[in-house]
């Protein structure tokens, strides 16, 4: 019995593509006019402290910080200060409307389903629980966060590991075989159903046309095709 659903994002709520041609060039071609605005609040001057020395550039040459920004952009490091000003610049973004997340009107139509139902939704993402909350709350499909029970990320640990999904059915108060974890990595998935969880591996045509037949986890290619 099914009752709670456990979903992951990328790839499977949502596109794969709206980070990587919506979220990342924003905050690239945003960057320059983010920080002549907000340069000098607490939260921005601190990230660019810590640009500055994690660079070894000097704090005063604001320009040549900019530049190490766009470079470690360029290059997709995952750079603590980077991810912090990203972090910043998405929010603005998602609060003036620059954009909404994607997220498949089936995944809306689901999510909203099961809420009805009375299933409990937990979402378990790479992308840091103030990410999700923002994805969820500024979507194509309106603000989605009231449907959610709580959120997860990386901070309970590795997505591939099964020690991350006890913890989390530890949290959520279930046991593992009442959850039914949604996701587009085969590897995730196995983490998961090491712990007793069931699991749905959703193909999404758009993002991995890869069949795998001998997959042992249940698939489908939207939210209408998952069994409860
Ligand atoms: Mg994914």
């Amino acid at each position: 019995m099914t009752r709670v659903i456990l979903t992951d994002i990328e790839g499977t709520t949502s596109s794969i593509a709206f980070v990587k041609e919506v979220l990342f060039p924003y905050a690239a071609a945003s960057l320059d006019p983010f920080l002549a605005v907000h340069r000098t609040e607490p939260e921005v001057a601190a990230i660019l402290d810590d640009v500055a020395r994690e660079a070894a550039i000097d704090r005063s040459d604001e320009a040549a910080l900019a530049a190490q920004l766009q470079q470690w952009m360029a290059e997709d490091r995952k750079v603590t200060p980077l991810k912090a000003i990203q972090g910043l610049i998405w929010r603005n973004g998602y609060e003036t409307g620059a954009y909404r997340a994607h997220i498949y009107p089936d995944a809306a139509e689901g999510l909203r389903r099961w809420h009805q139902q009375g299933l409990a939704l937990y979402v378990y993402s790479s992308g840091s629980v103030e990410a999700q909350k923002l994805f969820f709350g500024h979507s194509e499909a309106g603000d989605l966060t009231p449907l959610f029970n709580g959120y997860f990320d990386t901070t309970t640990g590795p997505k591939r590991e099964a020690a991350s999904y006890r913890k989390i059915a530890l949290a959520i108060g279930e046991d593992a075989g009442e959850i039914l974890f949604l996701s587009d990595v085969p590897a995730e998935l196995d983490a998961a159903a090491a712990t007793g969880m069931q699991t749905c591996w959703l193909q999404r045509p758009a993002d991995c046309p890869q069949t795998d037949w001998s997959n042992p986890h249940p698939t489908a290619s939207s939210f209408a095709e998952i069994l409860t």
